[in-house]
């Protein structure tokens, strides 16, 4: 090895099986690796230590990948991040607003692919940098369910103080960008409902029966 300083990557899976195996094949190929098992103990990590790169799984448990990196992209905008999942088998599978620099399908690439990945993204680092203070990403957040009256709510997770609040979902707007003020610091928080998480609730199909601006118009006339 050689005496530059090593890169960090910092492997975000809930799967330890996984962790172990990325940690090393990474380590291997002279790489400092850290790791965390969700979103959160790796945000918590984020605020002590910046890696290079961030390599996180897209389906985990209580903060998705989807959500997780678009607080890194908000946050940590000098990082380098590349999504992985074992549900889709291509990036160009995956839902629209991924927050990444690269996708890795799980179980379904070889471990030089990922090298590769990763070495391109070290080389390239500083132009990503630029890109992402350039970008105004939003949050994506899982359904999470309903409250005790029956309404659908998210857990939002404010991109600034990094502190999180539920709200009400009175609407199903489907990949649209949406605001609200967070409840703790200034910020507005800019999010998409990921959906992602299949949550159980039922359809209202039927419900809502979107109006042709151009019928309304002729009725009003
Ligand atoms: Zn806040």
């Amino acid at each position: 090895m050689s005496n530059t300083s090593k890169h960090e990557i910092l492997i975000v899976d809930d799967d330890a099986a996984v962790r172990d195996t990325l940690a090393l094949l990474l380590q291997s190929s002279g790489y400092d690796v850290t790791l965390a098992i969700n979103g959160f103990d790796a945000l918590l990590q984020l605020k002590r230590r910046l890696p290079a790169i961030v390599l996180s799984d897209l389906n985990m448990p209580q903060m998705s990948g989807f959500e997780f990196l678009s607080v890194v992209r908000r946050r940590f905008p000098s990082i380098s991040v590349i999504a992985m999942s074992g549900a889709y088998h291509s990036g160009d599978s995956v839902p629209g607003g991924v927050i990444a620099d690269a996708f890795y399908a799980k179980g379904h690439s070889d471990p030089g692919t990922l090298l590769q990945m990763v070495a391109g993204l070290i080389r390239t680092y500083a132009e990503h940098a630029v890109d992402h203070e350039r970008e105004s990403a939003p949050v994506w957040i899982p359904r999470n369910g309903k409250d005790s009256h029956g309404v659908p709510y998210v857990v939002l997770t404010c991109t600034d103080c990094l502190r999180s609040f539920p709200l009400s979902v009175t609407t199903e707007d489907l990949q649209k960008i949406q605001e609200t003020p967070c409840l703790f610091c200034p910020n507005t928080v800019r999010y998409i409902i990921d959906f992602s998480l299949s949550v159980a609730s039922p359809r209202t199909e039927g419900a809502i029966t979107p109006i042709n601006p151009g019928m309304r118009k002729a009725a009003k006339l």
